[in-house]
């Protein structure tokens, strides 16, 4: 039989009514011939609610008991989706990740899958079994503790399952009716697209569109799984979404093909350190010794052999990185005057893979944002992306007027 992966979002699955009319859609499938592995999120809301508990209860906490607790969402919405596929007369049975096992890496928090042996859920398939429920998010580690794989992690559990069991396709439903140009709830003349590429998908997921998780598209792009991204409120068609594909499967694109943000953005600078080699290498060092994930990075002019070094990080590793500067200063590692954290920006990319061969894009976007008076705090580029940090309260209004001079809103 060939096999489907069918992913739903915590929107999909938020109330006991939207689980029975994702099981609907699962059955539409097992009617089709499909065996099929379902994996779920936790009811839109737990996640936080249950990262909201860990931190209340410990503030730097031990990220063993933060995937203990964390993962447990998605355990509840497996179950009622096994049991509302059964109510359906649909044969179903479900799995947490240690079960399975969902084999990963023990970078508690972000672990990365490792391996997914497929005989259990594949032998039970064999048996007249038709939907193998997975819980989404959740693996276990060599020493064999509950591991999470990274806020929106479900995404990539489930292109991983496409991957090991060589499904046919992978098919995303969430609430929205696929990708777009931009996140339609900042943009409201947001197109959707027919298809995008791989890259294109990887670039706007690492810069913040959290329709798709970034790891879950680099394990598409490399294992070549037929990813599709479509919404769970409608009625579907096999044409239905968004496709993810290689860039040699999209006949016509834009220079630039959609736009990112990321609203929770840090600007960090170190004030007054030595200019001298080795000091970029103590300071990202410390931070990432100290859990900071850093991502702009800038060094400004020396003057008297002192410079300013200038960083981002998401917001919620200020207090980390704060505390990792003054161990490193405290044990003489580094010495600088003061650390300044801006805690208002937020970053803004726009991202396309025809800039390789068109140039001006990174010069109108700058005109763009200086004709609404937007100031730029730092400025990143790669091959087909550029990336600003500005004040966040201009990040809509940057959105907007950056989709409308690039013209996003049509079709190239
Ligand atoms: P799920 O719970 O189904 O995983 P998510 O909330 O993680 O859903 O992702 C879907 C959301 O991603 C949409 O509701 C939308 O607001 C947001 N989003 C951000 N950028 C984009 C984009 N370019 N295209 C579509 N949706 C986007
Ligand atoms: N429930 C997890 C989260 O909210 C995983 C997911 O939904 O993909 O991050
Ligand atoms: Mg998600």
């Amino acid at each position: 039989m060939p096999v489907l992966v069918m992913k739903f979002g915590g929107t999909s699955v938020a109330t006991l009514d939207r689980i029975r009319r994702a099981a609907k859609r699962v059955g539409v499938e097992v009617a089709k011939g499909y065996d099929v592995i379902v994996i779920v999120s936790a009811m839109a809301g737990k996640t936080n609610e249950l990262v909201g508990w860990v931190g209340e209860t410990s503030p730097l906490y031990d990220a063993r008991e933060y995937d203990a607790v964390v993962s447990s969402g998605e355990n509840i919405t497996a179950g009622l989706m096994a049991l509302t596929l059964q109510e359906m007369d649909v044969p179903a049975r479900s799995w947490q990740g240690w079960q399975v096992p969902v084999k990963t890496t023990s970078a508690h928090s972000s672990a990365r899958i490792e391996e997914i042996p497929t005989e259990n859920i594949t032998g039970r398939f064999a048996q007249g079994m038709k939907v193998a429920v997975v819980a989404g998010f959740q693996g276990v580690s060599p020493e064999g503790r509950i591991t999470t794989l990274g806020r929106g992690g479900s995404d990539t559990t489930a292109v991983a399952f496409a991957a090991a069991f060589g499904a046919e396709r992978c098919d995303i439903y969430t609430d929205v009716d696929g990708v777009y140009t931009t996140d339609p709830r900042v943009e409201s003349k947001a197109r959707k697209l027919d298809r995008i590429a791989f890259e294109e998908m990887l670039e706007l997921a690492s810069l913040g569109a959290k329709v798709l998780q970034t790891r879950s598209v680099e394990l598409a792009m490399r294992y070549k799984v037929k990813l599709r991204v479509l919404s769970s409120f409608e009625e579907q068609s096999d044409e239905a979404g968004t496709l993810v594909c290689g860039e040699e499967e999209i006949m016509e694109s834009n220079v630039v093909a959609g736009i990112a943000f990321s609203r929770d953005e840090a600007k960090m600078t170190l004030v007054s350190v030595a200019d001298r080699p080795g000091i970029a290498a103590s300071i990202f060092g410390a931070l990432s010794d100290g859990g900071v994930n850093v991502d702009m990075i800038v060094q400004n002019i020396a003057e008297e052999g002192r410079t300013d070094m200038t960083w981002s990080c998401p917001v919620d590793q200020v207090k980390r990185a704060k505390l990792a500067m003054d161990k490193a200063s405290a044990s003489g590692v580094i010495n600088f005057s003061e650390l300044i954290a801006d805690e208002d920006v937020a970053k803004v990319s726009v991202v396309g893979i025809g800039m390789r061969s068109h140039t001006g894009v990174a010069a109108k976007m700058f005109k763009v944002l200086s004709a609404e008076g937007i100031n730029i705090k730092v400025i990143t580029t790669s091959e087909i992306k550029i990336s600003v940090l500005i004040d966040r309260k201009y990040m809509e209004l940057a959105v907007q007027a950056l989709h409308d001079a690039f013209e996003l809103d049509k079709v190239a």
